[in-house]
Order: C-alpha cells, then sequence, then structure tokens
C-alpha cells in the first residue's frame, strides 16, 4: 500500500471538494450572526496558511489562538497545521498569569486574537512577547497597532500555496492542562494522532457524524480541541454551529432549534442549566427529533440522562482528557443490553463506557489488573496512538507513566463484566474515611437526583478519628427548599450508612474551573475548617459504632 500521510488537513479538502455548499453558522461575541461554508473555509485557511508562510512561519513553530467558538477559528484550527505550524489554543479563562506562563513554556511565536479580547491579549503581552500579533476584526471595524488585520492578511496572501510534504508524526496542534493542581503542562497532538481520534468520533456508536448532522460543539474550541468536533465534523461534511462565548442555556436552546442540531457536546455542567430551562418550558423548543448529546469532562449524574430522555434528547457518556485528545471510551448500550429492565439500562448509561478502538484500558490496584466485577475499585490505565507518551519539554515522570508504558489517568473507577468503566473519583479526591474508600461521584450524583438539588459537590475534609469523612456542598434550585436533614434521608437506604455526608451546606454556586468543571479545591479550601460558617452537621454517632 501506499505510504500516505494521515493528515487532518486531508479533511480540509475533502469538505472544500465535496461539502463546499454545507454551512458554517457562528454567533460572534457581539451576537451578530455570520454564515458561511466549507468551500469559503477552504479558500480562507489556505489563504491563511499562505499568509503565515510569508510571514515566516517554519515547520513545527507554534502560533496560539485567544478566540471564542467561531468560523476564524475554525480557520486556525485548519490553516496553521496546514502551513506545517502548531496550532495551539490558550485557555482564555486562566489566570492571565498562567496563559503567560503556557505561552511561554509553549514558546508560542504568533499569536491570533479575536478583537473583541484585545484588552486580555495586551494583558498578556505585558507578560509575554509574541513575535507576531494579528486581530481578527469580526465585529467589522478595523484593529489598533500593532496587530496586523487577519482580514487584510488573508486578502494579501501569496495566491499560490502549496502543502508542505508532511510527516504524519509532525505536532499538528497542542493543549495545555487545567489541572487544579500544580503548573499545567503541555500535551502534543500530531498529524497522525488527531487523524485517528476524528475516525473514532465520527465513527464510534455514539456521536457517529454524518454530512446529514448539524453539530454545536458546547465545549470551547480552547479546550482539548472541542473534543476533535470541529475536525470530526469537516471529515464527515457536517453543518457545523458556533455559539462564540454565548453557553447560557436560552442562547443554546435557541440556537439549537433554529438551526436544527442534531448533535453536542459538553460539561454536565452547561447541560444542568440547559435541562432545567427545559423542564421549566418543556413546550418553549421545537428541537430536532433524535438529537443527541455527548457529556463528559465530568461525570453525567443519571438524573441527567432520564431527564433528557424525557424530553426526547439522547445522552452519551464519554470519558477523556487531555492526555488523550481526549475521547477513550463512550456508553451506548450495548446491543443485548437493551432488553434489560429499565434502571438496569440506566445504569449501564450512567456509566463511562467501553473504551474506542486503538484504545487500550486497564484498571489497576496495588496487586495489578483489578477483576471486571463491577466493585473492585483501581486507577484507571491507558495507551494508544492519541494518548500522550510524556508531556511537553517534560521527562518521562514515573507517577504518570508506569514502567510498561501505560498513562496512569489518576481516574479511579471499576469494570463490569461488559467491560463497561465506572468512574468513581479522582484519586485526589477520593475520601479516605477510616481506611475505607468513599466515592464522592456516587454520593453528589445522587444527591443532585433530589427534586430541590440544583447541584452538589462532595469532599473530603479532615476528620481526627475517621481521617477523612465527606461534607456535601448544595445548590438549590431557584425557589426550592430542602434541609440537610430531608437530603440526609434521601441517601440513606441507597448507600451504606457510614458513607453519608456527615456536613451539609448550602452554598449560592459551585465554584468552576477554567473549563466549567466543579472546582473541588476551592470548597475543600473553604470548609477545611469543621467550625466553617453555614455548616449542617448530622449526629450520625451510632452510624459510627455499627462499623
Ligand atoms: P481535562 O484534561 O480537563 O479534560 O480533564 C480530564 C479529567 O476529567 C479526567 O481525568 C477525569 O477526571 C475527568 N472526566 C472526564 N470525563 C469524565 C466523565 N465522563 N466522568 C467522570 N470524570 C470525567
Amino acid at each position: 500500500m501506499m505510504n500516505y500521510a494521515l493528515t487532518p488537513v486531508h479533511f480540509l479538502e475533502r469538505a472544500g471538494r465535496y461539502f463546499p455548499k454545507v454551512e458554517l453558522v457562528s454567533l460572534l461575541p457581539d451576537r451578530s450572526e455570520h454564515r458561511t461554508t466549507y468551500g469559503a473555509l477552504h479558500r480562507r485557511a489556505r489563504a491563511l496558511a499562505a499568509a503565515l508562510q510569508a510571514a515566516g512561519l517554519k515547520r513545527g513553530d507554534r502560533v496560539a489562538t485567544l478566540m471564542w467558538n467561531h468560523y476564524a477559528h475554525l480557520e486556525a484550527y485548519f490553516g496553521i497545521p496546514a502551513a506545517g505550524g502548531v496550532i495551539h489554543p490558550l485557555n482564555l479563562r486562566l489566570h492571565i498569569d498562567d496563559i503567560a506562563y503556557i505561552a511561554k513554556h509553549a514558546e508560542d511565536r504568533f499569536l491570533i486574537v479575536d478583537d473583541a479580547l484585545i484588552p486580555l491579549a495586551e494583558e498578556l503581552r505585558a507578560r509575554y512577547s509574541f513575535e507576531r500579533v494579528i486581530a481578527a476584526p469580526l465585529a467589522g471595524r478595523g484593529v489598533p497597532a500593532p496587530y496586523d488585520d487577519y482580514e487584510a492578511m488573508l486578502r494579501g496572501a501569496p495566491a499560490e500555496f502549496t502543502y508542505p510534504d508532511f510527516d504524519e508524526n509532525e505536532p499538528l496542534g497542542m493543549c495545555y492542562t487545567s489541572g487544579t493542581t500544580g503548573r499545567p503542562r503541555g500535551v502534543v497532538y500530531s498529524h497522525r494522532s488527531t487523524t485517528i481520534h476524528t475516525y473514532n468520533i465520527v465513527l464510534m456508536g455514539g456521536m457517529a457524524i454524518t454530512h446529514r448532522d448539524v453539530v454545536c460543539a458546547c465545549v470551547p474550541m480552547f479546550h482539548v480541541n472541542a473534543w476533535g468536533m470541529p475536525y470530526g465534523c469537516a471529515m464527515a461534511g457536517a453543518k457545523q454551529v458556533f455559539l462564540g462565548p454565548h453557553l447560557d442555556p436560552i442562547t443554546i436552546l435557541d440556537t439549537f432549534e433554529r438551526e436544527q442540531v442534531t448533535c453536542s457536546g459538553g460539561v454536565p455542567t452547561v447541560w444542568i442549566g440547559v435541562l432545567d430551562a427545559l423542564d421549566r418550558e418543556p413546550k418553549r423548543w421545537h428541537l430536532s427529533p433524535g438529537l443527541r448529546l455527548v457529556i463528559g469532562g465530568s461525570a453525567a449524574p443519571e438524573t441527567m440522562i432520564r431527564g433528557f430522555d424525557k424530553h426526547g434528547i439522547t445522552v452519551l457518556h464519554a470519558w477523556g482528557m487531555t492526555e488523550t485528545s481526549p475521547t477513550c471510551t463512550l456508553a451506548p448500550l450495548k446491543h443485548g443490553l437493551e432488553n434489560l429492565p429499565q434502571d438496569e439500562q440506566y445504569a449501564y448509561r450512567a456509566k463511562q463506557g467501553i473504551p474506542h478502538p486503538f484504545v487500550e484500558l486497564r484498571v489497576c490496584n496495588a496487586n495489578g489488573e483489578v477483576a471486571s466485577d463491577g466493585r473492585t475499585m483501581g486507577e484507571i490505565q491507558v495507551r494508544g496512538p492519541y494518548v500522550t507518551e510524556r508531556y511537553y519539554k517534560m521527562e518521562p515522570d514515573p507517577e504518570k507513566f508506569t514502567p510498561d508504558g501505560w498513562l496512569r489517568t489518576g481516574d479511579v473507577a471499576a469494570v463490569d463484566d461488559e467491560g463497561y468503566i465506572k468512574i468513581t473519583d479522582r484519586t485526589k479526591d477520593l475520601i479516605k474515611s477510616g481506611g475505607e474508600w468513599i466515592s464522592s461521584v456516587d454520593l453528589e450524583n445522587e444527591i443532585m437526583g433530589h427534586p430541590a438539588v440544583a447541584e452538589a459537590a462532595v469532599i473530603a475534609v479532615p476528620d481526627p478519628r475517621w481521617d477523612e469523612r465527606p461534607l456535601a456542598a448544595i445548590v438549590l434550585k431557584p425557589g426550592a427548599r430542602a434541609t440537610a436533614e430531608e437530603i440526609d434521608a434521601f441517601l440513606a437506604g441507597k448507600f451504606p450508612r457510614w458513607w453519608l455526608p456527615d456536613q451539609y451546606a448550602f452554598i449560592e454556586e459551585i465554584p468552576r474551573t477554567s473549563t466549567g468543571k466543579f472546582l473541588k479545591s476551592a470548597l475543600r479550601e473553604r470548609f477545611h475548617d469543621r467550625n466553617a460558617a453555614g455548616l449542617v452537621r448530622i449526629k450520625r454517632e451510632h452510624v459510627r459504632q455499627a462499623r
């Protein structure tokens, strides 16, 4: 067979040639609507590549983006790698010092920024100098010096452009982990790894994107390449819808209705609000029948999956991480399991699922690989062609990689006899009470099933006798009421009694990470002191004796 490089740049060519009229719709930062096509994307991404080369971009040079989700970011997704460069989307929700650290560590040469984000880019430039800064005038106005005008660059690009002769193992893009402890670490994706990942998300039972789909990624394009959806849609020729910075429930639902979106993806905190809006006004939106949502980034509670089902929307639970491109597993109901009683079906769908092809997955504890009994917990370890084998500019770290070449994910899970994994925690979030493990994820998922609860996060707090005990931080739905005792009674019977939280805190909101997950470290800090304000303690002496 021919030695033909696997590169997503091929998807640009394919979409431009075979799907030139398919639309790309963007809601820009100023809320104006922008419509273009794959035909225009093909022309403009190649012009961007030619302009970057003319500006001195060399093979392997990093080009940072500081952009929301829209057509120009998609052009950068293709144009930068097409020029032989490495696209490096910066997470603009991080603290400015972290963004600067990341740009410096990656040695980003150029920066492309939305004009609306120039104030942020200026803060960044005060800490790190890019050789060249380019601003996309999305609002249609000129851009200030020293920024190059993105549109003028495309207009002035050399007419002739030929792709470099790619080696599929060359870098195509990079992202930094958004870890809540320690410095962010860089992960470099190659043309080959991104191509294989794209195939997986497009083809695998579940997302299964085709040219008939309308896909709207409700995850920022700076969060692990929007989980591969922009490349996947181009490969399939699917229409794409971008929401800019507008990820509020009403905008999401209005857009889903207007564009008849058929497939979307995002973290659970986005969907909590969307489900609540649908529950309040079930008849307001006429969504595409067969709409499916891929939910991941943190555990999708079973109640959320049931809740969306009631509105005819199918949830697919997925798991992955920056280090794994990201998608590694998906939880469609396997053939045969759809005959099980409903409750059992939901239990499977709430798991993180089975690995994609080429992803090898094992769950290990101190004694080696755990039994597939659905109970024994261990750490998930993975390897495969889109799993990183090291962090950028760092020596292989034995805490992160095993001697036999597997990535240690830090996620704790059990695996059942069907091969579905169920994540119980991050190693650092597990609650170790009296030498036994309590799953914070299981507790919070159950609490979020209480009708008065909007959000819940369970953390470990130090305990003089048991080492650690669970504390549940709860946000009630607007206008709803519930006491700690009521929630406790709701949980009783569903868990061993010693799992139940000793303390409850009703709070206004749960702090979020830059990618919209619950920031448990902030809660741990706030409630470290057992006598912190607002805590309700449940007396449970008899439980402890029973243990
Ligand atoms: P990030 O690199 O920011 O995407 O974060 C990756 C981490 O998010 C994983 O290691 C998990 O701890 C968590 N995560 C991702 N998907 C899920 C999921 N479906 N259920 C539980 N945790 C998840």
